[in-house]
């Protein structure tokens, strides 16, 4: 049987009708060698820190990559058979092999996903295959990688270089020590690496270990996190420190965008509880809110740009979570109320000028209704780009369609790929350029804008925009 080929179509993604496709390829042209600006994502520091080979083709693409095995989950495939790890130690798979050509004989189950658009991204332009990954070019893709990944120029700051990332930010806990990232900046390496404020651990009651988790970071910080106080100057400690670090930003990954503005007695009466694990369910919500409100106002004092990503039912699966632990694809999107959820913050602070609150969303019904409405008026909001499921090319269409006619395109900040997997990163930015030439192409075609706005705009979207909105 003849191989079948990988081969990209140089206009993937654009539409098919000839005018506006030659304008989408025109435009693209202006941004596609662009370098990346990756303000959110969560790679590993270690990985620029130690410049390690990745293991083999299986570590990379399968083991990490929850929208890899969620999928195959899904179609009857036993996580222990991909190799995950279960939290009880009890065997695995670990001959990568045979993890491969599990993966490899089920490839056609992401037909039509972004996960497909990635790989085969990645497996054509970063590793030189030229076949389509089938059962039957498994071990032929697996060796192809597989004696890449052994030779330097495979490694991660090599691949930095060559995906020709400006700046990445990684994502750290404040219990984080930054080690790799100190270590990173005393090797020498030009690559900028960054790191970003994610206080889920010591700011959500119901995170894994929350009491012992601040009792830590009041000893970091050397202040007295028992106190409503101390754990408020704990986190000012931590976020001043994270700053020499590179940070620019925070991120909050709560399950809602509630927010609020409570008294300092209710405060620590909320703190007394969480710490002594008394708090119910809707106290702990209150705690993430006021955390919010809390994060805005040193936002305002030490100018870190604030992410909130809300409405995502984490570990919805049980039996998973009790097998194999948190992020095993079983988070689930919720809806969201933002115009309730936020009022609390926006009514103390949503009119300063030196703050910036970017929002992101899993629930598209939100986009026209409630997001475009409120970073169309609000100074301190701005919209992130389709995150997560909506990743997607579809998903990238629908935010622009949805929130473009309110909120306009300088209330948007470019594209971020919020992404572990290393490999995919070029493809993903390279989707994002794509569907954004594409639409700027249907508004020129259809004489919204100006061709010489489209030609200002492209670059925009692609770099400038995520640049200056995060402070890079
Ligand atoms: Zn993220």
């Amino acid at each position: 049987m003849a191989a079948l080929s990988l081969a990209l179509n140089p206009d993937r993604l654009f539409p098919a009708d000839p005018a506006t496709r030659d304008l989408a390829r025109a435009l693209y042209a202006t941004v596609a060698q662009l370098p990346i600006v990756s303000p959110h994502g969560h790679t590993d520091a270690q990985w620029y820190a130690d410049d390690a080979p990745f293991p083999d083709a299986s570590a990379l693409f399968i083991t990490p990559d929850h929208y890899v095995f969620r999928m195959l989950y899904s179609q009857g495939i036993r996580l222990e058979d991909l190799g995950i790890p279960r939290r009880d130690g009890a065997k695995v798979e670990q001959d990568a092999r045979k993890i491969w050509r599990i993966f490899a004989a089920h490839y056609h189950l992401f037909r039509g996903t972004p996960t497909r658009i990635w790989l085969d991204h990645a497996f054509a332009t970063v590793f030189g295959c030229t076949e389509r990954l089938t059962a039957e070019s498994a071990d032929r893709t697996f060796d192809c990688i597989n004696a890449c990944l052994a030779q330097p120029a495979f490694r991660p700051r090599a691949l930095f270089e060559r995906f020709n990332i400006e700046v990445i930010a990684t994502t750290e806990s404040p219990l984080d020590p930054l080690d790799q990232h100190r270590k990173l900046r005393a090797s020498g390496w030009k690559g900028r690496v960054i790191t970003a404020y994610r206080p889920d651990p010591v700011v959500d009651p119901e995170f894994e270990g929350f009491r012992d988790n601040v009792l830590q970071f009041g000893a970091l910080a050397r202040e007295d996190t028992a106190t409503w106080r101390g754990y408020l100057a704990a986190h000012r400690e931590r976020r001043a420190y994270f700053k020499t670090m590179g940070a620019t930003s925070t991120d909050h990954g709560h399950p809602t965008a509630r927010t609020c503005d409570l008294p300092e007695g209710e405060c620590q009466r909320l703190l007394d509880r969480a710490l002594a694990g008394t708090a119910t369910a809707d106290e702990a919500e209150q705690f993430r809110g006021q955390m919010l409100t809390e994060m805005a106002r040193m936002s305002i004092d030490d100018g870190l740009v604030m992410q909130i990503h809300p409405g995502s039912f984490r570990s919805h699966n049980p039996r998973v979570l009790r097998d194999f632990g948190r992020d095993k694809g079983a988070d689930i999107p919720t809806s969201t109320d933002y115009v309730r959820g936020l009022k609390p913050l926006l009514d103390r602070y949503g009119n300063e000028h030196s703050l910036t609150v970017i929002l992101f969303t899993l629930d598209e019904t939100s986009y026209s209704r409630e997001l475009a409405p409120l970073a169309g008026h609000y100074p301190i909001l701005k919209l992130g780009p389709s995150w997560w499921f909506h990743d997607s090319p579809e998903g990238m269409l629908r935010f622009r369609e949805q929130v473009t006619e309110t909120a306009g395109f300088y209330n948007t900040v470019g594209f971020n790929d919020d992404t572990r997997a290393f490999m995919s990163i070029p493809a993903r930015h390279d989707v994002a350029r794509r569907i954004d030439c594409r639409f700027l192409a249907t508004l020129v075609l259809e004489h919204k804008i100006g061709e010489d706005e489209a030609f200002e705009l492209a670059p925009e979207l692609a770099y400038g925009l995520a640049k200056r909105a995060y402070k890079l």
